[in-house]
């Protein structure tokens, strides 16, 4: 059994829509393909909502109409007939209900995380029709669900945690007799259900996430996330000009690239795979022969295998003069930083000097003034002194094994200071997997090539290595007899 996940880019157009039916065709079957909204069209949905509450109204109509013509363009390719015009008609319902969604947002005057996610699913709901109409005029027979019904998942709009039993016993019931009745499954990424059925989203990129949580509910002998790059990179190709491939990395690295902001994974993702022991591939749509990144248990060797950046945080220092104080004030920091859904990405405590530093996401709050006046309401009985730092970065490298070498973070801080990159606060991570550094926002690019230049620059790429093997076998002298 294997799934599928095609992201955005991968379901972009009609040509990548086909390209991507090919792909999923070509695995054996059972298989279940998840699929992510076309390109940009998740941003346009937002874009809609926003303009709806905002009274905009001919802004509202003019982005429908957009989003209505990518798809459109899309479900002309299929052949005429009455799968398509009952494909049509679906999509068609599909969009009647967003333009009803968006008149409730006008008339509220504001864009609640409740009907964002509802209005936001169109886009994957829109994709998982036409995706399994693309397959079935191949030849393939398969049947699109909405995964509101299948992905359990409490009712936290925008950033919903799955509930995986009730997803294994919804799979059950759903996928299941879909895939016995010998058809591909497309389930659309990013949704869920909450108790109450209401249709939640599991945060932005969340698809990834999707096909892990069905790949486990079904116990999948691989999750294959196919996008636009030829699997896991050395860094963002887009911050560094000169990335490897990565061929393999274990759990704990590619779940610390992606909790370190290597978009090309949701952060998430990696959980529901280890406890069953599921590889993930990750794949390109445009290089489908390329061999990806594989995931598994085990990592490969101690190098440094990827480098990555977070941007947007803030740092929050947390002094506490009583040291009997600094459990409660703790306490009282997460349990606010909970109750306004915020992710800490980093959290230390240095007892010595009682003083706690986090760094956060600090787009909730807009800035320190506001972060630091909420903070100061949780945290009014204590005695503390706060401190806040915005536009901060954190740099991230990751690798088993070489993270945990002598004097690798000490390498790392001086690449940083022999570039003029100040260091606001460093860490190595759990099992030695990843080293941290804390930078200004604006030194982050900067400080992110000066370390992928110092740990992976220098190292022949996997195809670079294949390349050089492939030249030398070459000028070889040919030996007969
Ligand atoms: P999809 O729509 O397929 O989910 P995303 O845009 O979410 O694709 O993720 C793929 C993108 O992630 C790549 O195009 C690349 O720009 C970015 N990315 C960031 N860091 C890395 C990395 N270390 N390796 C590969 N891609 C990365
Ligand atoms: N379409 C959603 C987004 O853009 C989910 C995803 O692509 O994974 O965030
Ligand atoms: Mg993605």
């Amino acid at each position: 059994m294997i799934v599928l996940k095609f992201g955005g880019t991968s379901v972009g157009s009609l040509e990548r829509v086909r390209e991507a039916a090919a792909i999923a065709a070509a695995q054996p079957a059972p298989r279940a393909v998840i699929v992510s909204a076309a390109s940009g069209v998740t941003n346009l949905l937002l874009e809609a909502g926003r303009q709806a509450a905002s009274g905009d109204r001919g802004g509202m109509a003019a982005t429908v109409a957009t989003i209505v013509a990518k798809h459109q363009s899309i479900l002309d390719g299929l052949p005429i007939g009455p799968d398509r015009t009952e494909t049509a008609n679906r999509i068609t319902d599909l969009h009647t209900a967003l333009e009803l969604n968006l008149a409730d947002v006008a008339l509220a005057g504001e864009f609640s995380d409740r009907l964002s996610d509802r209005i936001v699913a169109t886009g994957e709901k829109v994709m998982s029709l036409l995706m399994a109409a693309t397959l079935r005029s191949n030849g393939e027979p398969a049947e699109a669900v909405f995964a509101d019904r299948v992905i359990g998942t409490d009712a936290r709009y925008g950033a919903a945690r799955p509930d995986r039993e009730r997803t294994r016993e919804q799979a059950a019931a759903i996928v299941v007799p879909i895939l016995e009745d010998g058809k591909t499954v497309v389930m659309t990424g990013f949704i869920g259900g909450a108790p109450d059925g209401t249709t939640t989203t599991l945060g932005r990129g969340g698809s990834d996430y999707s096909a892990t949580l069905l790949g486990a509910a079904l116990r999948a002998d691989e999750v294959q996330i196919w996008t636009d790059v030829p699997g896991v990179l050395s860094a963002d190709p887009r911050l560094v000009p000169d990335v490897r491939e990565v061929a393999q990395l274990g759990f704990e690295e590619a779940q610390e690239l992606a909790h370190f902001g290597a978009k090309v994974l949701h952060p998430r993702t990696i959980r529901p795979a280890v406890a069953l022991d599921i590889p993930v591939r990750i794949l390109s749509t445009f290089a489908p022969c390329e061999p990806g990144t594989l995931v598994t248990r085990e990592s490969s060797n101690d190098y440094l295998k990827a480098v990555t950046v977070m941007k947007n945080l803030v740092l929050l220092t947390v002094d506490v003069p009583e040291l009997e104080d600094l459990s409660g004030a703790a306490a009282a920091v997460f349990g606010a930083l909970y109750q306004d859904r915020t992710e800490v990405v980093l959290a230390a405590q240095a007892s010595s000097r009682r003083r706690m530093t986090y760094l956060i996401e600090g787009g909730h709050y807009g800035g320190c003034n506001r972060l630091c006046a909420r903070l100061q309401e949780a945290l009014d009985d204590y005695e503390v002194e706060l401190g806040c730092t915005e536009d901060v970065a954190v740099l991230a490298a990751v690798g088993q094994g070489a993270a945990d070498q002598t004097r690798a973070l000490s390498r790392m801080l001086a690449v940083l200071q022999r570039e003029g990159v100040p260091v606001l606060a460093s860490n190595q991570q759990l099992s030695n997997v990843a080293m941290v550094a804390a930078v200004p926002q604006r030194f982050a690019d900067r400080g992110l090539l000066a370390i992928h230049d110092e740990f992976i620059g220098s190292r022949p790429s996997g195809a670079k290595l294949r390349r050089q093997r492939r030249s030398r076998l070459l000028a070889e002298p040919v030996r007969v007899g």
